[in-house]
């Protein structure tokens, strides 16, 4: 049989569990052309949050009674598509269930003995490639620069953080409290952590970015962007990746202090990683060596069980959890 968890009614504010519903189904068939995959790893996203709002996005919203969409890792166990042998791992957006079928061209082969397979979730999966394009393609850092990155922690910003690292920028976290601005310094090597949760966000950007940000890697917005955009450098450039503070408020609140983008004629994006599609291969490589050679590391925090989803999910927002929220849900 088939867990899946679909979408069961539209939140308002922060999800409860009755958002969602646990259905159990028959195996589905397959037919020529598609694969069969048995779901190991399910991605937990704040995006999520975004694609159950009934409202216009880069994707079409989920709809009420649909299988929650979400990227997913697992194992080929029936083919009828000879580009992926039963055997053979496929990353794809299998959704938030055990078993996916689909169409073989939508799935991409992992090499299992390159890395866990809940890396191609985190650091060398959507999150990953994030940070890659992200920082470097959208942020275009160069080495000396001060880079802030809210979200610091987590699965997108540690990663964003630490290439910064990689390519000699200065680097300045910010995290949810002791323990992941500890965790910035110490272990992704930061040179500065803010705790969001308990410094007084003007004065501590004052303290870690005295210069000022030549890049600001916006994962939360709200209040933070502000402090941000009231600190830039010359040319700086803000990257709008997420909004985390924003996804749960019926309205969103917009940056106060866009006009310093003028004084210091700077700007301000949003980019989707999926753009980037093409170049994943590419990014991967590069990023599965920065790991080999011990300059990048990515923590993959996994939950078990399927029924675990909705729990789970909330630890996105309350930041109990440790880098990036994978969902174990093979059984
Ligand atoms: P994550 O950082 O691993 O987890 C979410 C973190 O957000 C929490 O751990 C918490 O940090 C922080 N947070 C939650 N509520 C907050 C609030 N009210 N104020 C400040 N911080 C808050 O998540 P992720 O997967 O890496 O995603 C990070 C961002 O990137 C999200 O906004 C996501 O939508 C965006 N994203 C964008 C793209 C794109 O293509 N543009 C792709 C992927 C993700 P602490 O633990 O430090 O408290």
């Amino acid at each position: 049989m088939n867990k899946r968890i679909l979408l069961a009614k539209r939140p308002e504010g922060l999800p409860t569990a009755d958002t969602w519903q646990l259905d159990i189904q028959p195996v589905p068939s397959i037919e020529e052309g598609e694969i069969l995959v048995r779901n190991h790893y399910v991605s937990l996203d704040p995006a999520m949050r975004i694609w159950v709002t009934n409202a216009r996005s880069y994707l079409p919203p989920v709809q009420l009674g649909d299988v929650m969409r979400a990227g997913t890792v697992g194992e080929v166990v029936e083919s009828r598509d000879p580009r992926h042998p039963v055997g053979t791992f496929v990353q794809t957006w299998g959704g938030a269930q055990q078993y996916s079928a689909l169409p073989g061209k939508q799935a991409y082969r992992v090499d299992p003995s390159l890395a866990p397979l809940t890396s191609f979730i985190g650091g060398l999966g959507m999150t990953g490639m994030t940070a890659y394009f992200g920082i470097l393609e959208e942020g275009r850092i160069q080495a000396g620069e001060t880079v802030l990155v809210s979200g610091g922690a987590g699965a997108v910003g540690s990663v964003a953080g630490q290439i910064a690292k990689i390519k000699g920028c200065r680097v300045v976290g910010v995290a949810g409290g002791p323990e992941k601005c500890r965790y910035m310094k110490e272990e992704l090597g930061f040179d500065g952590a803010i705790d969001y949760k308990s410094d007084n966000l003007f004065k501590a950007v004052r303290r870690e970015c005295p210069e000022g940000i030549d890049v600001y890697f916006d994962n939360v917005g709200g209040d933070m962007l502000d402090i941000a955009l009231a600190n830039l450098r010359m040319h700086a450039r803000v990257l709008i990746c997420g909004a985390i503070s924003q996804y749960n408020e019926p309205v969103t609140q917009g940056p106060k202090f866009y006009l310093n983008l003028i004084n210091m004629r700077a700007s301000m994006k949003g980019f989707l990683v999926l753009d980037y599609a093409s170049r994943y291969a590419e990014a991967a490589k590069e990023m599965a060596g920065w790991m080999a050679e011990g300059k990048l590391r990515s923590h993959e925090d996994v939950y078990v069980g399927i029924e675990q989803f909705h729990d789970t999910f909330l630890r996105l927002f309350s930041g109990d959890k440790h880098g990036k929220v994978v969902l174990k849900v093979l059984e």
